[in-house]
């Protein structure tokens, strides 16, 4: 079967996250999600960490050459040799191009991108909610998703906790940095003809069957193409 290299795209709180844990137990492919290497980083002190984490804070991205490295790397591992799911990568056009640049390196290229389509309000909506749990990250939500125990996660018993980034203050600058440096990356994917629109603001259930029936017909012309 053909290699699947999926790029999922979309504002912070799309559901970019549910989704790629999802797809990474239908596909069994490596689920690499910046995000989530960034603050395990960053709660393990190390140099990626330290070099990351005021830059998190305020809600701004991480210079590309910190963060392109750490993909890099993991595309170039014999785990990711029939495909992966990137989320929150790229995130500027220069990522996108050391991206594309890595893959023909390895005589491969984005399979398609999955742009996750939700407005600004919604965005705010539900990361204006989201509670974090202290300890692993488990993610929660007041109004949509609400823990057993108020505050405390179900899992491992942990606080939750409300991520420094996901103060209002720094949610409104992360969409800010969203649509001044991440947009332009429809324009680019759209224009090598590898992005496929999702419409995000549906259930989690609904967007997860959307992308399925995406990656259906992905299959298909995969399979007409050989
Ligand atoms: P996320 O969980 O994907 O919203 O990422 C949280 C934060 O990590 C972002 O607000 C950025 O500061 C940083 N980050 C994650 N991915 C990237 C990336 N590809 N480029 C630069 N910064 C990133």
């Amino acid at each position: 079967m053909a290699e699947l290299n999926l790029v999922l795209l979309g504002p912070p709180g799309s559901g970019k996250g549910t989704q790629g844990e999802r797809l990474n137990e239908d596909l069994r492919l490596p689920y690499y999600a910046t995000g989530d290497i960034l603050r395990g980083a960053v709660r393990d002190e190390t140099e990626l960490g330290r070099e990351a984490k005021e830059y998190m804070d305020r809600g701004d991205l991480v210079p590309d050459e910190v963060i392109v490295g750490v993909i890099a790397e993991r595309i170039d591992s014999s785990e990711a040799l029939d495909g992966f799911i990137l989320d929150g990568f790229p995130r500027t056009t220069p990522q996108a191009e050391a991206l594309d640049a890595k893959l023909s390196e390895l005589g491969r290229g984005v399979t398609a991108v999955l742009l996750i389509d939700v407005s600004d309000d919604e965005v705010v909506r539900r990361l204006g909610g989201r509670r974090t749990c202290e300890a692993n990250g488990h993610v929660y939500h007041v109004e949509f998703e609400p823990p057993k125990q108020e505050g405390v996660c179900d899992i491992d018993g942990s606080p939750l906790i409300v991520r420094d980034d996901d103060k209002p203050e720094v949610i409104r600058k992360r969409l800010e940095t969203y649509h001044e440096k991440t947009k332009p990356l429809v324009d680019y994917y759209d224009s090598r003809s590898v992005l496929r629109r999702i419409a995000g603001e549906a259930a989690p259930q609904d967007v997860a069957e959307q992308i399925r029936r995406t990656l259906a017909t992905l299959r298909m012309e995969q399979d007409e193409a050989v």
